[in-house]
């Protein structure tokens, strides 16, 4: 027989044995589980299950629980069966599979876990009144009946509750995945500029503000580069907003081609762009960016059917000890108005040196 619940919460042989230790089972209750069963259960289960879903429905939110689920017919036909098993053969693993099934179809069915309290209730204590009620027995086996009673719904109950609780907390975990798949998704697309491609303002300048704290603690040098697009004014102008986007595009897209793996292009706002090279030298990040200022002229954009030459200006800063983004960001801004003023299409350094006299 296959047992897949017991498999898969581990009880074996072991673990059953230490289940029933905790619920303070033991093997010398079976006689007693036989006496009930023989003179209580067996012959009462219907008025006993009768008389627990007429308590149960006394609840308007049971009765409606009820009423959205299942039909009371199949409830207590189910009950039945539950009944004339109570307790029988507690130690076997077929026991524990049965009763772990119990968990996971009340987990489908969203079950409020104090229903099963209360359902246990109200079940042992209708099991008790059939027992005061039907049987002759001293005060010392009607209290040894209560106990094994509890016991056995208290065994019932933990293994119910047991699968109950790991479907929950399965189907939290996978709600809790798909929320984290969404949130990277999301955070993707704000990380990105949606029209260009090229990074969003906020993670350009997180990831510069990283590179000034790491450079601050030291061996880590950088250089950066703000990027404008000469009288890009004109291309609306002439060809209307929409080609001028499709510029944007095909400028942000050439420009990325042009970068090293670890340098990181920004939209820093309309048509302006800025460059972080992490671990540039001011050498390097000026060959880069004359290399992105040929890469963009050299060859005119194709829009619809328009060929339309776009040029880009662009100023260069190295970072020095101790500044912080703004400064760098203004060197850099002081380089690019130097190079628009000089006649655009063209790189300007702001050396250190120059700053520092100016
Ligand atoms: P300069 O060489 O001095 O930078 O001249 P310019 O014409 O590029 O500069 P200006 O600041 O006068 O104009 C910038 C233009 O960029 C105006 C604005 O409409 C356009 N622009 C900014 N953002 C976008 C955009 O997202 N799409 C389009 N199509 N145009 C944009
Ligand atoms: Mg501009
Ligand atoms: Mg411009």
């Amino acid at each position: 027989m296959k047992l897949p619940l017991c498999n898969k919460y581990g009880f074996d042989d072991e673990q059953r044995q230490k289940r029933l230790a905790f619920m303070g089972l033991s093997d010398e209750d079976q006689p007693g589980i036989d006496f009930l069963q023989t003179k209580i259960i067996q012959p009462f289960a219907e008025q006993i299950v009768a008389e627990f879903y007429r308590k149960l429905t006394t609840y308007p939110d049971i009765k409606n629980f009820i009423d959205k689920h299942t039909r009371l017919e199949n409830l207590k036909a189910t009950q039945i069966l539950y009944l004339k098993t109570y307790g029988v053969n507690f130690s076997s693993a077929e026991y524990f599979e049965e009763r772990l099934k119990v968990g996971q179809v009340h987990a489908q069915i969203n079950l409020p876990i104090s229903y099963y309290e209360m359902a246990y209730r109200i079940l042992n204590e209708i099991i008790l009144e059939f027992i005061l009620k039907h049987l002759n027995v001293s005060t010392q086996e009607y209290l040894d009946i209560v106990k094994l009673i509890l016991n056995i719904t208290a065994l019932d109950m933990s293994l119910a509750i047991e699968t109950y609780y790991n479907k929950k907390v399965n189907e939290m975990s996978s709600s809790i995945n798909a929320l984290m798949d969404e949130r990277q998704v999301l955070s993707k697309q704000v990380e990105r500029d949606e029209l260009t491609r090229a990074a969003s303002r906020a993670r350009v300048m997180d990831f510069l503000q990283a590179n000034v704290d790491k450079a601050n603690e030291g061996g880590h040098h950088f250089c950066i580069a703000m990027i404008d697009l000469d009288h890009f004014k004109c291309v609306n102008d002439e060809y209307g907003h929409l080609v001028g986007d499709e510029i944007l595009k095909g400028v942000s897209a050439r420009m990325m081609a042009a970068l090293r793996q670890d340098d990181m292009l920004g939209r820093y706002g309309g048509e302006e762009f800025v460059l972080v090279f992490p671990g540039a030298n001011i050498k390097i990040a000026e060959r880069i960016s004359k290399r992105i200022c040929k890469h963009i002229e050299e060859e005119p954009f194709q829009v619809e059917q328009h060929s339309i030459p776009v040029t880009v200006s662009m100023g260069v800063a190295q970072w020095h000890k101790g500044e912080e983004v703004e400064k760098l960001l203004g060197y850099a801004d002081h380089a690019l108005y130097k190079a628009k003023h000089q006649g655009r299409n063209q790189v300007v350094v702001e050396y250190y040196q120059d700053t520092k006299s100016a």
